[in-house]
């Protein structure tokens, strides 16, 4: 699918600190619809947190941060606190769907189960309704076969498949990963990995953490190094690992290839 240029996400001057600790200091992106984006950088960098910031998880310190319209804003002169930030990080995370390491299904319910249970509970599809987009994800993500399996049968690979189903069943604008393939054996890694490079082609905006460098130097259309709470680098995959220009990207990479 031929990209759009419009921009889904964008954050401005991001400032987020846990009691004396700065986490993210300035950090400052416009994503595109379309765009797949790998962020990659070490651990403590602050990674996690800013995927929770997007997805309106964390209030903030300062800042700016919009996705798909929405937009959360804590500055001097207009401090959302309370009630209405949390109105807006709310209808924020209608638009995106979040899935991490730990595969977070629910174990006593069935793969389909598990795809359902978002758009009866949260959107009132009737059981019928919810059954077929259930299907059509299950298809999608290739686990079809296995709707009625309980998560505990599965091997890692398809647990996490089947958490992107059920993340995708609520529809979202955006999919956010957060080390989605860390937890799984090497040779389950793939069929993680090419999901969301369907997902890519279908044209979804997906913001992907990772330590699979080669998937993000091929499939991303830009790989984002963090360090220390700051964005340092943002190039293109092979421009990243083949000619970091920034020294400290160039010292990671060192250290993980
Ligand atoms: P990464 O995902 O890049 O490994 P994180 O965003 O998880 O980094 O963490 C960045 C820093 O923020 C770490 O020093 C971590 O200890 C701290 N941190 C993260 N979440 C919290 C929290 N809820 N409370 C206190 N400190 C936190
Ligand atoms: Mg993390």
């Amino acid at each position: 699918m031929k990209k759009n240029c419009e921009i889904l996400i964008s954050v401005e001057d991001l400032h987020k600190s846990f009691d004396d600790e700065k986490v993210l200091n300035g950090v400052s992106i416009d994503i595109k619809e379309g765009d797949l984006v790998s962020i990659i950088g070490p651990s403590g960098c602050g990674k996690s947190t800013f995927l929770r910031c997007i997805n309106g998880l964390e209030l903030l310190d300062s800042g700016t941060i919009s996705v798909a319209g929405k937009t959360l804003r804590r500055d001097s002169s207009e401090r959302q606190a309370g009630q209405r930030f949390m109105k807006t990080a709310h209808d924020m995370r209608k638009e995106i769907g979040i899935v991490f390491q730990g595969f977070n299904l629910f174990p006593h319910k069935t793969v389909i189960e598990n795809v359902m249970l978002a758009p009866m509970v949260v959107k009132k599809k009737t059981y019928e309704e919810a059954e077929e987009i259930a299907r059509a994800i299950l298809s999608k993500v290739g686990l079809l076969g296995y709707a009625g399996r309980y998560p505990v049968t599965l091997s890692g690979g398809q647990a996490q498949r089947a958490a992107i189903a059920r993340a995708l069943a609520m529809a979202p604008k955006v999919m956010l990963y957060d080390e989605p393939t860390s937890a799984l054996d090497p040779e389950l890694v793939g069929e993680v990995l090419q999901v969301m490079r369907d997902l890519d082609a279908e044209g979804m905006t997906q913001v992907l953490v990772t330590h699979a460098m080669h998937f993000a130097r091929d499939a991303s259309d830009y790989v984002v190094f963090m360090d220390r709470g700051e964005i340092v680098e943002i190039s293109d995959g092979d421009e990243m690992f083949s000619n970091p220009k920034n020294e400290r990207t160039r010292n990671f990479l060192r250290h993980m290839m």
